[in-house]
């Protein structure tokens, strides 16, 4: 018991020791700068997928905080009190936009405008994206799809984004950040030469894509695929008989040799889609999020990667 309690005494005092260690350090760091700002810079993303890019191309020099984690929907999230104070401290905020995050009257902006942030530090990364649109169920209102970013090129363009957001709050590193950016872009631009060859060996009448949600348009358009689908967006119905009688119909015209899910969908209406047509699923795709950390495509070039090698494998053929 003595011998118990002395141990404790020496942890305590350990522990003591390195806190103050660690608070000297801290301040020296802070005096041999000389008033400048020693602490990183403070990055808020709206998702896994531009957290990746964020950190990736700010490095050593940022930290980042993700508001919406693998597991959940961006396209409709509540804020937690700790993101609204993460957002309110941010020196940098990042989302995607077309309407990913509800658009203008979605959570992420009201988010902003609940806060004391400022507008201009707070970056659209698929501004110049060119919007393609889905309608509605009732096939009378037409909306913007924001899932741009499953295309690779639309990743470059987002990319450059980050890359000149961070210039503009952050100038003095401006070099690390075009060495990371170079990096990173230089990866990507391999990853869209391999989705263009791998489909181009695709045979023709095997390019058509089958997915729960229509979230593959830009690359379906980018690289020449026909996309069939359940439902046009996560928010509406999920697998409704119209739905399901819909896409029985199109695959009857089409018959692709597999059908795909995503990772972030209830998998029952795809399920009842393959009993039906018996086409099998062969298996899953990524769509709103990459992958926990640890596991299957947990980075958005592995995310990429992960999704052309899938859809090839699928698709190509006997
Ligand atoms: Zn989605």
């Amino acid at each position: 018991m003595r011998n118990k309690l002395a141990l404790l005494l020496v942890a305590v005092l350990v522990a003591m020791s390195l806190v103050a260690c660690s608070n000297g350090e801290k301040k020296e760091e802070v005096i041999n700068k000389e008033g400048e700002n020693s602490e990183k810079l403070q990055v808020v993303t709206s998702f896994t997928i531009i957290e990746d890019m964020a950190k990736e191309i700010g490095g050593d020099l940022v930290d980042v905080y993700n508001l919406v984690p693998t597991g959940t929907d961006p396209h409709e999230y509540s804020p937690l009190p700790n993101d609204i104070k993460a957002a309110t401290d941010a020196d940098v905020l990042f989302y995607n936009g077309l309407n990913l995050e509800g658009g203008e009257h979605g959570w992420f902006a009201k988010m902003i405008d609940a806060t004391s942030q400022d507008w201009a530090v707070t970056y659209e990364l698929a501004e110049d994206i060119e919007p393609m649109f889905i309608t509605s169920e009732d096939g009378k209102e037409e909306e913007i799809n924001p899932h741009a970013f499953l295309d690779p090129v639309v990743g470059i363009e987002m990319t450059k984004k980050v890359r000149d957001a961070f210039i503009e709050v952050d100038p003095d590193n401006e070099a690390t950040y075009e060495e990371n950016a170079e990096i990173y872009l230089e990866k990507l631009i391999e990853i869209h030469e391999q989705y263009q060859t791998f489909i181009e060996k695709i045979p023709e009448e095997n390019r058509t894509l089958v997915t729960s949600e229509r979230a593959y348009q830009y690359l379906a358009a980018r690289y020449g695929l026909r996309e069939g689908y359940i439902w046009a967006i996560d928010t509406e119905e999920n697998g409704s008989p119209e739905q399901i009688k819909s896409l029985l119909t199109f695959l009857e015209e089409t018959s692709p040799p597999v059908l795909f899910i995503e990772t972030n969908v209830d998998k029952r209406p795809m399920e009842t889609i393959s009993r039906e047509s018996g086409i099998e699923i062969f298996g899953e795709i990524f769509s709103d999020e990459i992958g926990n950390p640890g596991e299957e495509g947990d980075t958005y070039l592995k995310y990429l990667q992960y999704n052309i090698d899938v859809i090839y494998q699928g698709l190509k053929g006997k």
